[in-house]
């Protein structure tokens, strides 16, 4: 039996020495930039004649990486590997299946800082956060190689007399995996290991923006001696490849986590049953958010300021739980803004392989482009307090941006811009506050600032979101702590990194045999 499971522990690169690893790290990921990476397949790796270049953010010359451009063609092949190969697999035991888990996250341990240093080019992560994406990844295998396990156990039955009863847990059959670029690790990983973990194969397409990260993972998974054909990765583009696997009569789930739009489509497109398609396709879609904090005239403004600053402008605040909307009571209104445009005046903006940059590029042209025409409408809906410009030209980079005196049904408070941008709300009262935290489609990640407990209390109570956080930001869950996931037209609540997640990649069969036949 593996140990209770911990959290991988987050790298501190104030020390000497791991700084100098992560350095190296960065050095050796750099002299790699010309490699190119296969398609997978089963056995095969396959090059396309086609490419994605995956550009670095932060200097849109520099090419991390190229990998292939798949087709329709070999998607098609991809899901046929899968289906065979489901054939073998769901028979292995369960303690095989996490045991390959098991070495998958030792791998990808030895291979951290190189991981880190990967996502630091290619999505513009600074260091502590391309460093909690591989800790998270890691510890999805962990955490489900532990939880595959326990799925194992079966379920206690009330047992009748004269019979044996038994529930079991089944694999599904299929998947098709397709993850964001956000979390290009984590998100990939997770939803890959909790899909093999319980005897479901796999046909993985990683974001666009982020193949070379997907690519080293699958590196991993091969060293793993993990059997081809359990995971099928196939880089390509969402209307290719991806709209090939959602439709497949042959895909039985779809596990899924990017924009509200794809994830509709694909919840749509799961509900079409195809000719020759014997099951109700299943679907796991985790979409956006427009999370909220809220800070009350009750609570520490210090520390409410810092909370919002950190998750409105970590990873520059392209984060499904990113503060989008500090809503802030009448009385300290002003005082705290005055406090929040000083904090993040003070954070440094850059190319993300220098430490000392806490904010990086956003990720592409087309994310800088919708950012930048936000921040014009939001302009119009409320005051600019600082930022609001794009830096140099090397890179995306964008300033933090704070607009105040935002209506709470402007358009920068309702729809994700999934940048660095803070709308700013006034609220004349609590109750309120926590209206206009709900007044959203979306229902993910929220925090409440206040140190009155009946506050705290109705905020349990009512403040409508997957994960809601108390005197703390609203970002950063942790795998097993947090368990992950949200309401309304933030997706399916699945709650990844919990209990319940490994639920919806299992089918229970209930085997009752009557004794003395
Ligand atoms: P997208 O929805 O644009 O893309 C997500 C994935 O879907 C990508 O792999 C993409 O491929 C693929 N895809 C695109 N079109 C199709 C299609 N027609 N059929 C099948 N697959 C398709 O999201 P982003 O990558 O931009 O991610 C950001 C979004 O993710 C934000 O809205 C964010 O809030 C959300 N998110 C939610 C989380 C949660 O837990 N709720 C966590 C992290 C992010 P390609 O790249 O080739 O287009």
């Amino acid at each position: 039996m593996p140990t209770e499971f911990r959290n991988e522990p987050f790298t501190d690169f104030t020390n000497h020495e791991n700084k100098k690893l992560m350095e190296s790290a960065l050095t050796k990921v750099a002299s790699e930039f010309d490699r190119e990476y296969p398609i997978v397949i089963g056995k095969e790796n396959i090059i396309t004649e086609n490419k994605i270049k995956s550009f670095n953010p932060s200097n849109k010359t520099e090419i991390v990486g190229i990998a292939q451009k798949g087709t329709v063609a070999l998607a098609e092949k991809a899901i046929d590997v899968a289906l065979k190969t489901f054939h073998s697999w769901k028979n292995t035991k369960p303690s095989e299946r996490a045991d390959y888990l098991f070495k998958i996250a030792d791998l990808m341990r030895q291979k951290k800082h190189e991981l880190s240093a990967t996502m630091v080019y290619e999505i513009g992560k600074s260091w502590a956060e391309a460093d909690a994406d591989t800790a998270e990844a890691i510890d999805f295998c962990e955490f489900y190689g532990r939880e595959a396990l326990r799925y194992a156990e079966g379920q206690p039955l009330v047992q009748w007399p004269g019979e044996t009863n038994k529930l079991t847990y089944l694999p599904l059959g299929v998947g098709a995996v397709i993850p964001p670029w956000n979390f290009p690790c984590a998100i990939l990983v997770g939803m890959t290991a909790a899909s093999v973990a319980t005897g479901n194969t796999v046909v993985l397409k990683p974001a666009s923006d982020t193949p070379i990260i997907a690519a080293k993972f699958m590196e991993i998974v091969q060293k793993s001696g993990l059997p081809a054909g359990v995971i099928n990765f196939v880089t390509g583009s969402g209307s290719d490849v991806g709209e090939t696997f959602i439709k497949s009569p042959n895909i039985r789930f779809v596990s899924f986590t990017g924009s509200k739009e794809v994830g509709l489509h694909i919840v749509e497109e799961c509900g079409k049953t195809k000719t020759g398609q014997n099951w109700i396709k299943r679907f796991i879609v985790e979409m956006g958010g427009k999370d909220a904090i809220i800070v009350d005239e009750e609570a520490d403004i210090d520390s409410a300021v810092e909370g919002v600053a950190v998750a409105a402008f970590g990873f520059q605040g392209q984060k499904c739980s990113a503060c989008s909307r500090a809503i802030v009571l009448e009385k300290i209104y002003d005082t705290f803004l005055t406090k929040l445009v000083d904090r993040v005046k003070k954070i440094a903006v850059g190319p993300t392989k220098d430490f000392n940059n806490y904010m990086g590029p956003v990720s592409s042209e087309s994310a800088y482009k919708k950012i930048m025409d936000y921040i014009q409408i939001g302009e119009k809906e409320g005051r600019l307090l600082c930022g609001g410009e794009s830096i140099g030209s090397s890179g995306y980079f964008i300033q933090p941006t704070i607009i105040a005196d935002i209506d709470p049904n402007a358009r920068i408070a309702q729809e994700e811009i999934f940048g660095p941008v803070l709308a700013v709300i006034k609220a004349k009262d609590f109750d309120t506050a926590l209206t206009i935290a709900n007044g959203t489609q979306y229902g993910l990640t929220g925090a409440v600032y206040t140190k009155n407990v009946n506050k705290i209390e109705k905020a349990k109570q009512e403040f409508f979101v997957g994960n809601l956080y108390i005197n703390r930001k609203c970002t950063g869950a942790l795998v097993g702590v947090q368990p992950f996931g949200g309401f309304n037209m933030s997706g399916t609540d699945s709650k990844a990194g919990g209990q319940d997640y490994l639920l919806q990649f299992l089918q229970a069969k209930s085997i009752c045999e009557k004794i003395n036949r």
